[in-house]
C-alpha cells in the first residue's frame, strides 16, 4: 500500500522516470508529468556510456561506480535488459602529452576506495582486445573492463513501459505554473492541475525554467550534441571506444563508437556550448564522419543513416545536480551523464526523499551549491 506524502516528479526522461519508479518501489505516492512523450526527451538519444574510467571528480566517479553496480537490479525490477552489457570501455590516446595527463588522471581516481582504476595498453595489445583499433596515430590507450553499455533507446522505452505499467504517469502535461498552496505546491498543466506535497525537477534542459517557476534560481547553461548512427554492420567493435581529442589537431572534436545489439554503430559527438539549440547540422555531421575516419579508415564508406541532436543543461563545476533546495519540499535531479547515472539517481534520489538523507549524495551534489559557483557557460567540466 503506498503511503506517505504524495511526490510530482516533473519530467519523463531516464532520470525522471528512475526515479519515479524507485519512489514507486518504496511504497511512495508518486505521480510523473512529462510535456511530450515519456522518453521522447535527449534521453532517448544519449551515447549508451555507462562508464567510469573517464570520471575524474571523486564524487561523480563513486556514483558512475554505484550506478554501474545498481543497474542489473533496476532492470531486472523493469523486466529488461535494454542491451546492458558489460563491453569494456577504451580511451586512445594520440601523443606523449595526453599519455601524462592520463596518468595523472588516473592518480587521481585512485582515491576513490572500491575503484580498480584502468590499464594502459600498447597499440598490440589494443589490437589483440579489439581488432578495429589499428590506426597509426595512436599511441596508447587505456582499457577498463568493468565499464559497461546500453542501448538508450530500449532504456527509455523499457522504463516508460514500467512506468505506465504501474499508472505512474500523465503525459502531455507540460507545467505551466507552480503554486505554492499551504505546506505543498499546485502544479497547473494543459491537462489539470496537480496537487503535491514533494516536487521533484527533473526535466533536464527545462529543468531551469521549471526552478524558476517556483520562484528558485537554477543557473544552468545549455550544451546541444550531435550523434549519428549506420544502417546495422557486420560486427565491428564489442567495446566503448573514445579517441581522446588532440589539441594538436584543429577542429577535431573528441571521438566515440559503439555497436548497438542491433549492429549500428553509433558515432559522436560534436558539443555546442551554450546554445540550447539542438539540430543535425551538415557541418557537424561532416566534422563526425572526418574524425572517425582518421582513427578508423574503414568507415569512410559507411552511410549515415541517422542524425541525432539534444541538449542537456549543466552548472559551470560540470558535476550533476542531485538533492533538494535548502528545507523546500522541492528537489533537482539534473545529470551530468543521465544514461551512465539513471540507475543510482533513481535509487539515491529515492532514499534521500523517503529517508531524509542519502549518503551517496555529497554535497558537491547539491542545489544549494549552485548559488556559490560562477554563472554557468555550457562547458563540461569533468
Ligand atoms: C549527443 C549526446 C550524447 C550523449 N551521450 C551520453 C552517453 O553516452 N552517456 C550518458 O550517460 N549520457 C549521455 N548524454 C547525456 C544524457 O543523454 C543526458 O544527461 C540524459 O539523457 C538527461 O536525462 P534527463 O532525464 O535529465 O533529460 P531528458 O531525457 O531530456 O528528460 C527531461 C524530460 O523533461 C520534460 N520536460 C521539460 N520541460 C518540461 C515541462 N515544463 N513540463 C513537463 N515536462 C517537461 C521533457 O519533455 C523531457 O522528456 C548524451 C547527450 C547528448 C546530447
Amino acid at each position: 500500500m503506498s503511503g506517505g506524502p504524495s511526490i510530482l516528479v516533473l519530467g519523463g526522461g531516464a532520470i525522471g522516470m528512475s526515479i519515479a519508479l524507485h519512489l514507486h518501489w518504496r511504497g511512495s505516492r508518486v505521480c510523473l508529468l512529462e510535456g511530450g512523450a515519456l522518453g521522447g526527451g535527449v534521453s532517448r538519444l544519449g551515447g549508451g556510456w555507462v562508464a567510469a574510467q573517464g570520471r575524474r571528480n571523486p564524487y561523480q566517479l563513486a556514483f558512475a561506480l554505484e550506478s554501474i553496480a545498481h543497474y542489473p537490479h533496476m532492470l531486472d525490477r523493469v523486466g529488461a535488459r535494454a542491451g546492458f552489457r558489460q563491453s569494456g570501455s577504451f580511451l586512445l590516446l594520440e601523443t606523449e602529452a595526453l599519455v601524462e595527463q592520463r596518468r595523472a588522471f588516473l592518480a587521481d581516481q585512485m582515491t576513490v576506495p572500491g575503484y580498480d582504476g584502468f590499464e594502459f595498453l600498447s597499440p598490440a595489445e589494443l589490437r589483440k582486445l579489439e581488432p578495429a583499433i589499428r590506426s597509426r596515430h595512436i599511441l596508447c590507450g587505456t582499457y577498463r573492463a568493468g565499464d559497461c553499455s546500453i542501448d538508450p533507446p530500449a532504456l527509455v522505452d523499457a522504463l516508460a513501459t514500467a512506468v505506465r505499467r504501474a499508472g505512474l504517469s500523465v503525459e502531455g502535461a507540460t507545467v505551466e505554473a507552480i503554486r505554492r498552496v499551504g505546506a505543498g505546491w499546485e502544479v497547473a498543466t494543459p491537462v489539470g492541475d496537480f496537487a503535491a506535497d514533494v516536487i521533484v525537477n527533473a526535466a533536464g534542459h527545462g529543468a531551469r525554467a521549471i526552478s524558476a517557476l517556483a520562484g528558485m534560481d537554477l543557473p544552468l547553461a545549455p550544451i546541444s550534441g550531435q550523434i549519428m548512427t549506420t544502417p546495422p554492420q557486420a560486427p565491428y567493435v564489442r567495446s566503448l571506444i573514445v579517441v581522446a581529442h588532440n589539441p594538436e589537431i584543429p577542429d577535431c572534436p573528441p571521438r566515440d563508437l559503439r555497436q548497438g545489439a542491433d549492429g549500428r554503430l553509433w558515432v559522436g559527438t560534436v558539443n555546442h556550448h551554450g546554445s540550447g539549440e539542438a539540430a543535425v547540422r551538415r557541418a557537424d555531421t561532416e566534422a563526425i564522419r572526418k574524425a572517425m575516419t582518421r582513427v578508423f579508415p574503414e568507415l569512410a564508406d559507411v552511410p549515415f543513416d541517422r542524425g541525432w541532436a539534444g541538449t542537456r543543461a549543466l552548472p559551470s563545476d560540470g558535476l550533476p545536480v542531485y538533492g533538494q533546495v535548502g528545507d523546500e519540499p522541492f528537489y533537482v535531479a539534473v545529470p551530468m551523464s543521465g544514461i551512465a547515472e539513471a540507475a543510482a539517481a533513481g535509487r539515491t534520489m529515492a532514499d534521500l526523499i523517503v529517508d531524509g538523507d542519502c549518503p551517496a549524495l555529497p554535497p558537491a551534489f547539491s542545489p544549494d551549491r549552485l548559488k556559490d559557483l560562477p554563472p554557468p557557460t555550457g562547458r563540461m567540466g569533468h
